[in-house]
């Protein structure tokens, strides 16, 4: 079996410092080859980004281009169509049918996960690491609090003895930083510096993303 890898998905609209350092501590912790960023090309469970796809795109490779844990997969943009995490991993898995894939997501998606298209699927092509938000609790009913009763692990250790299936609940560092809050701020003319990588911050002020929308 290969090394397990991390696949993060999100709009990143923009990406910034509480996406990258969930990325950063996960790898780490769970000893993953690499983490995958994956921007959606257009999401299913929410409304419409407000920065372009290949603005997102492009503000995600900018933020991990010294980085060389965290990379850049560009499937779901090639794709072209509604990004579904379910056909993400689909094509992963037909190209790695070796490798632990384990899908990164905060604990609020967590809570959202069977509203997904074809939710029970994921798990037979993948494990879940999910980064604990200490503001949101833990479910003690219904479909996510089952699944947690059946799959939890410990120990990152048993995501790489199986190719999916298990979940992990993963404390990381709170950066209790909001994409909407930083679209927000930068529309009303306001500096998102030090919320987000400074290259993020230049593409953002060079391409003009953000500054003449109306939220
Ligand atoms: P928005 O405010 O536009 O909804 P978001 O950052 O919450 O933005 P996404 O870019 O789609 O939305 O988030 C991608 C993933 O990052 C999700 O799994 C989400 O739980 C997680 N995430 C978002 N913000 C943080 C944060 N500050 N710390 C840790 N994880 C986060």
């Amino acid at each position: 079996m290969n090394q397990a890898i991390g696949i993060f998905g999100g709009t990143f609209d923009p990406i910034h410092f509480g996406h990258l350092r969930t990325a950063l501590e996960i790898r780490q912790a769970v000893e993953l080859a690499e983490v995958r960023l994956i921007p959606c090309y257009q999401p299913v469970h929410r409304q419409l980004p407000l920065a372009s796809a290949p603005d997102r795109l492009a503000m995600v490779r900018a933020a991990v281009a010294d980085e060389p844990t965290l990379t850049v997969d560009d499937c779901e943009m090639i794709r072209g169509t509604p990004s579904y995490t379910i056909d993400t991993l689909e094509t992963l898995r037909a190209t790695r049918p070796n490798t632990p894939l384990c899908l990164i997501m905060g604990i609020d998606a967590l809570l959202g996960l069977p509203g997904w298209h074809r939710w029970q699927d994921i798990l037979k092509l993948a494990h879940l690491i999910v980064a604990h938000r200490p503001q949101y609790q833990v479910p003690r009913t219904g479909h996510v609090a089952t699944l947690l009763k059946a799959r939890l692990q410990t120990s990152p250790l048993a995501l790489h003895e199986n190719l999916a299936g298990n979940i992990l609940l993963h404390p990381v560092t709170q950066l209790e930083i909001s994409a909407t809050y930083l679209r927000r701020q930068i529309a009303a003319g306001g500096n998102p510096r030090y919320l987000l990588p400074d290259a993020v911050c230049d593409y953002i002020h060079q391409h003009g993303v953000y500054s003449f929308t109306q939220l």
